[in-house]
């Protein structure tokens, strides 16, 4: 999508600090982090949001929770982390492609605000 701030990260337009990276899905450092450890993970193929998750697309989210595995497997996140999906307006979701926040590496509060 031309005008999406992060299909323009996936496709190197924008630069980001690489976490991890398959053919169906990119992780990256986020910019204004929220944990020691706080990556976000995006299907490589434009999804704007939860409300838009169909049986035909429905595969890249399968493989971003396998990249979840693997991130909390190569960066040692043996004490716990979180998965965290923002969807719309009273979600939080503030960038319209979906993206999962991982965050790790401090306790984190349940529930949150
Ligand atoms: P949301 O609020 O939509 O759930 O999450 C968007 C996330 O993207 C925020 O945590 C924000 O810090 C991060 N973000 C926004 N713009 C950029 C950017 O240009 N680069 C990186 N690495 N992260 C960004
Ligand atoms: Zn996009």
């Amino acid at each position: 999508m031309a005008d999406c701030l992060f299909c323009k990260i996936i496709a190197g337009e924008i630069p980001s600090t690489k976490i991890y990276e398959d053919e169906w899905v990119y992780a990256f450092a986020d910019i204004d982090p929220q944990a020691p450890f706080h990556a976000i993970i995006v299907p490589k193929i434009h999804i704007a949001s939860a409300e838009e998750i169909t049986a035909d697309n429905s595969g890249y989210i399968a493989k971003i929770f396998e990249a979840v595995a693997k991130i909390a497997a190569k960066e040692n996140l043996a004490d716990g982390f979180r998965v965290v999906n923002n969807c719309g307006k009273d979600g939080g979701q503030t960038v319209g492609h979906i993206h999962f926040h991982l965050l790790a590496r401090r306790y984190l509060q349940w529930p949150p605000g």
